[in-house]
């Protein structure tokens, strides 16, 4: 009785103890199996890479199903163990395997691998991207000592619909490429007039060549806003029932009937408006803000009227 109690016992012990031997082994190879990745070159100079845990040659083309043919010999020997060269080349016999060059050890462990892995997610985002508008000059000038910039045309910025595929690791973005751009809205150009200057003052006589009211000449142009000082109210609505606006709207004398054209700077206004000063050969242009219409002044320049 005692004897087989002993004996069960020691069984048990030794099975209790196998199981840790076991688990223990297990452990041990689960930690120490090192991935790598190994460059192989076929005869026809093809290469590939691929990821292993085998370290004997013949082991790692057996499980990428590579056969070696009967005239091809491999470099490591089949029954060798790969180097930390990490490459395999094949032959043809007789001839030299080229390069099994010393490179970097890059044997990889698999948590580098999971860890590469985690966290890395990809967005496709749709950004709408300003297009900047690009300034021309022209010069008109013909070599004028004395000229100015007139703004004929204002620039305005495009648009561009850009698909990006957007990589991010932990939140941060690590890169980005651009999938498609689509111009949405093509930009303006601003042109800019370089004009022979034809600001006189009334020093140098503009009466001898001011203008006749209603038609082409020298006028004193002043500028106004919406705001109570230029025009007593806010509304912005013009003697002649427009919503007044910049770079187009100018007010002139009853000579001037509304929707004459006239050119002031290379810029065509419409006279739409009327100012109980605005008489003779006087023209007021409207501007957005009352700063840009102080910022103005009072200036004596060439008016033609086109119609
Ligand atoms: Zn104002």
């Amino acid at each position: 009785m005692k004897n087989i109690l002993k004996s069960s016992n020691i069984r048990k012990i030794v099975f209790i103890s196998l199981i840790f031997i076991i688990i223990l082994g297990l452990s041990v190879l689960a930690g120490n199996v090192k991935l790598r990745n190994v460059n192989i070159k076929f005869s026809n100079n093809q290469e590939i890479t691929v990821l292993t845990s085998k370290t004997k040659i013949s082991d790692i083309l057996e499980e990428n199903h590579i056969v070696l043919e009967e005239d091809e010999t491999v470099t490591p020997g089949l029954d060798a163990e790969i180097t930390n060269t990490n490459k395999i080349v094949i032959t043809l016999k007789g001839e030299e395997p080229s390069e099994i060059a010393e490179n970097a050890n890059t044997e990889i462990n698999t948590e580098e691998i999971i860890e590469d892995y985690t966290n890395i997610t990809e967005k496709i985002e749709t950004v709408i991207e300003e297009i900047p508008f690009e300034t021309v000059t022209k010069d008109v000038s013909n070599g004028s000592a004395t000229t100015r910039n007139a703004i004929i045309q204002q620039g305005e910025n495009g648009e561009r619909k850009v698909i990006y595929k957007v990589t991010y690791k932990d939140d941060i973005e690590i890169s980005r490429e651009e999938l498609s751009s689509e111009v949405i809205k093509e930009p303006v150009d601003k042109i800019v007039q370089v004009q022979t200057k034809s600001v006189i003052t009334a020093r140098s006589g503009y009466s001898r060549t001011s203008g006749i009211s209603g038609q082409s000449g020298i006028y004193k142009v002043t500028a106004y806003c919406a705001c109570m000082q230029c025009c007593g109210k806010t509304n912005g609505i013009t003697a002649s029932g427009a919503k007044a606006t910049a770079n187009h709207t100018i007010a002139a004398p009853s000579t001037f009937a509304f929707g004459t054209k006239v050119v002031i700077n290379g810029i065509t206004y419409t006279v739409e408006d009327r100012g109980g000063a605005i008489q003779g050969n006087r023209i007021d242009i409207y501007m957005d803000t009352h700063a840009e219409a102080l910022q103005w002044g009072v200036r004596y320049v060439e008016v033609e009227v086109l119609n």
